[in-house]
């Protein structure tokens, strides 16, 4: 009575999980028992936590509770309504105005998250008669949002800039296409490489392309904590800075920066922004308490840096293959994916919360634990996790 009614649809259900379960590749769920901090519990364990985006640590500040409990208390749980009918409360304005100075642009929009921004800014202004120029590893939200718009999409080698040229050229002479946009991630989460936006920036000059920045790995933590474009002196040279409020900044959302012009044009086009109803009062309140905070202060974006450096250094010595890392994410590269899964296994059961990542994430062969330290983690923690890291290494024979 509470299986799927439909036949067809039930078999498909039971085909494709069992499938996934018999191959290793379903994933099972570990819900917290704590906060997502330096350390997790789960299953009513003590773990130390690698694979969160709380990169500053602020998803669990004390000011940015405050600031949320505040204007939960003034303006309620929830805001009521879309952004365009009534639903836009003053926080939320400025949440925007305060995103803008952050990102040193003229104007700022925010959405309910960074996936949906991806999918309502990019269709906003990109058609059937455009061309979008993508870079192969981008996040699954530009990958939908360029799909959305109907645009034709021309995948380049990641960060290759001859091949990106090449493509830009061939798309810009071919006359086929209105505009031409160059959607890059401003940090490759996987790897923890930064875009070349000094090289994309010359060839969207010399062939006319619209450039879009997603951030969301790289806001808080690259050009000071304010983001990638910043990091290259590059915020004006940018069309769409698109970044998230979920990851450094510490609480829920998604945002573009950019032109008064454009942002106005997203105000009345952008889907999510029109049919979804905005982020909670509470949400928007923190969220400006977050960037106000950063913009005052480096000392988190600084010990960021600093965990993420001791824990490369630390994991190099080891023996350790951490790949090509600019940032403080930090892959330790495996291999074989079978190998790899019970690293972070073995990862786990000696203590430390380090998410595997295997083909199809990312190519075969190159199957990697993924390490996110973070500016609240203590050296003590770090320590801990290299002790373990060495411990399962050696027993696995990967060092
Ligand atoms: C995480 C991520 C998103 C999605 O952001 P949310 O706010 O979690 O929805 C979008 N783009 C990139 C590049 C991301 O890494």
């Amino acid at each position: 009575m509470y299986g799927s009614e439909n036949k067809s649809l039930s078999k498909f259900l039971s085909k494709n999980l069992t499938e996934l379960k018999s191959n290793g590749l379903y994933n099972k769920i570990d819900s917290l028992q704590s906060s997502n901090g330096p350390i997790i519990k789960i299953n009513d364990k003590n773990l130390i936590n690698l694979s969160s985006n709380n990169y500053l640590g602020l998803a669990t500040d004390d000011r940015l509770k405050k600031a949320e409990i505040d204007a939960t208390n003034k303006y309620g749980t929830g805001a009521g309504a879309v952004r365009t009918i009534n639903g836009t409360l003053e926080v939320h304005d400025i949440l925007e105005s305060t995103i803008a100075k952050f990102k040193g642009t003229e104007s700022a929009i925010a959405f309910q998250s960074g996936f949906n921004c991806n999918m309502g800014a990019i269709s906003a202004v990109m058609d059937k008669n455009d061309a979008i120029l993508s870079d192969e590893l981008n996040h699954a939200s530009i990958i939908d949002g360029c799909r959305l718009c109907g645009s034709k999409v021309i995948r380049y080698k990641h960060s290759d800039m001859n091949d990106l040229k090449e493509k830009a050229k061939l798309a810009k002479e071919s006359n086929q296409y209105n505009k031409i946009m160059v959607i890059t991630d401003g940090v490759f989460s996987m790897d923890g490489d930064i875009a070349k936006l000094p090289e994309i920036v010359e060839i969207a000059q010399e062939f006319d392309l619209i450039t879009y920045v997603d951030d969301a790995h790289g806001s808080g933590v690259t050009g000071n904590g304010a983001g990638t474009c910043k990091h290259f002196g590059l915020s004006d040279k940018i069309d769409f800075q698109i970044g998230t409020l979920s990851k450094a900044i510490g609480v829920v959302g998604g945002y573009v920066a950019g032109s008064k012009d454009l942002i106005d044009w997203l105000k009345v086009r952008g889907r999510p922004f029109l049919f979804s109803t905005s982020l909670t009062p509470g949400s928007a309140a923190a969220c400006t308490k977050s960037i106000n905070i950063l913009m005052k202060n480096d000392y988190l974006v600084n010990k960021v840096w600093e965990n993420g450096n001791y824990l490369k250094e630390g994991l190099k010595s080891l023996g350790f293959n951490i790949g090509k890392s600019e940032t403080p994410i930090t892959p330790c590269i495996i291999g074989d994916e079978t190998k790899t899964q019970l690293f972070s296994k073995r990862l786990l059961e000696e203590g430390v919360y380090a998410k595997s990542i295997v083909f199809p994430t990312v190519p075969k062969g190159s199957g990697r634990v993924r390490n996110m330290p973070t500016a609240s983690h203590t050296k003590e923690m770090l320590d801990g996790a290299l002790a373990i890291y060495e411990k399962v290494g050696k027993e696995l024979e990967i060092i």
